[in-house]
């Protein structure tokens, strides 16, 4: 276990004291950072190996990010919608020009924009394919993860994010994840959208089998159901191609986004889709006094240049094959299998070794944040800013824990 020194104690004992304990944070308290190297309090240096779930895809601080907030900090911060700001139309402009899509609706919060999505694919459900009232259904996926309020924990699979907080939300209709034929069967004259995360982040980097997305794509098609990806962990460049979906050759017809569009300054999300889609959203009928707020707009702006380029989808790519074939070699020798594609990378560890969180410790013990996912199972998702150096300094010190351990 760590041997606490100086102010992590006792910042941890206080934290632990006057916060709900909604999470159980692994004993470390970051006081700085830059790229992909976190400091405590005490002054030691670890590398980030979760990057914030992805919202910092682009590594603490960068700083052409850092530059565009700070810029705009001194100019405008907020207007809320009920006035236009300068960012706005720039930034949703650019977003849904790297979306190949017509219209921007911006939120802040992921679950915000999964939010979002629920109630336009259910506008649209009534108005344009003509459901009756009240009737409309969503499929969703087993062991999805699509934020925490009320409507979306009623449909999550998790116990935990579940129990005691209904009456939940209905019209939702539950399949199992990666089974195409699961989704024809669940669709029927009511069903407004089809909602999946292309690759299952929280449920431990699940990637579906091939042809999966696809297949969903053709059925959504064939009984006139929208097709809602749910990009926010997986989108922006984290799995080697901007959208998580492109793997497949397949186009949703709304992205939710999140997470890394804020670059990891501030939050940000969006609902990106068509006018045949989104133009069923009028004044009056959704919003968020910060949603699209200048700030948010600078620090996505910014994001969105710099994947515009194609040079951070590309490192994912070649810097993925490395992570996954150093990983790799691990199988047998303390790890049952690895999953994942990109710079992200689920690793399920012999339940008999440790546990995911026993893993997580001890590589806090080598200098690596990384956190588990369930069970016996740990995520790797470095920020994209990451070297080859780094990620075998990563991959050896999980090699030397699993050994330890096996000892
Ligand atoms: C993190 C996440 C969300 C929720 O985002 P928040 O910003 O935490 O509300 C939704 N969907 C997926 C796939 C996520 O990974």
């Amino acid at each position: 276990m760590t041997v606490h020194t100086g102010r992590t104690d006792e910042l941890i004992t206080l934290t632990e004291r006057v916060t709900a304990h909604n999470y159980h944070p692994l004993p470390v308290v970051a006081a700085e950072a830059e790229g992909a190297w976190v400091t405590d309090v005490d002054g030691r240096r670890y590398l980030d190996c979760l990057a914030a779930y992805s919202a910092l895809n682009f590594g603490h601080r960068h700083p052409d990010i850092v530059a565009a907030v700070r810029e705009q900090l001194d100019r405008l911060t907020l207007t809320s919608r009920a006035f236009h700001h300068d960012q706005l139309g720039p930034f949703a402009r650019e977003l849904g020009e790297l979306a190949g899509k017509d219209l921007v609706l911006p939120m802040n919060t992921g679950a915000e924009a999964v939010e979002t999505g629920l109630k336009v694919a259910r506008k649209w459900g009534y108005e344009v394919k003509g459901v009756p009232e009240d009737r409309a259904t969503i499929v969703v996926a087993e062991g999805n993860f699509h934020g925490r309020t009320i409507s979306v924990v009623s449909f999550s699979t998790d116990p935990e994010a579940r129990t005691h907080f209904g009456p939940y939300t209905p019209g939702f209709r539950v399949v199992p994840y990666g089974d195409a034929a699961a989704v024809a069967d669940a669709i029927d004259d009511t069903t407004v959208a089809v909602l999946i995360e292309p690759i299952q982040g929280e449920a431990g980097v699940v990637v579906p089998p091939d042809g999966y997305l696809s297949k969903v794509r053709q059925l959504c098609d064939a009984r006139n159901v929208l097709l809602v990806a749910d990009e926010i962990q997986s989108g922006l460049g984290r799995t080697g191609t901007t959208f998580a979906c492109e793997h497949e050759n397949v186009v949703p017809d709304l992205y939710l986004l999140g997470k890394a569009l804020g670059g990891g300054i501030v939050p940000v999300s969006a609902v990106v889709g068509d006018h045949a889609v989104l133009d069923v959203i009028h004044p009056g009928e959704h919003g968020s006094t910060f949603g699209g707020n200048p700030l948010a707009c600078a620090a996505g702006l910014a994001v969105v240049g710099m994947l515009a380029t194609g040079t951070w989808q590309r490192r994912a790519a070649e810097l993925g094959e490395h992570l996954h074939a150093r990983l790799r070699e691990l199988v047998g020798h303390g790890v049952v299998a690895v999953r994942g594609r990109g710079l992200w990378a689920g690793v399920d560890i012999d339940p008999d070794l440790m546990t995911g969180r026993a893993a997580s410790e001890a590589l806090l013990d080598e200098g690596v944040l990384v956190k588990d996912t369930h069970g016996s199972s740990i995520r790797l998702a470095p920020p994209l800013v990451v070297s080859r150096d780094e990620i075998d300094l990563a991959v050896d010190a999980l090699a030397r824990v699993l050994s330890r351990h096996a000892a």
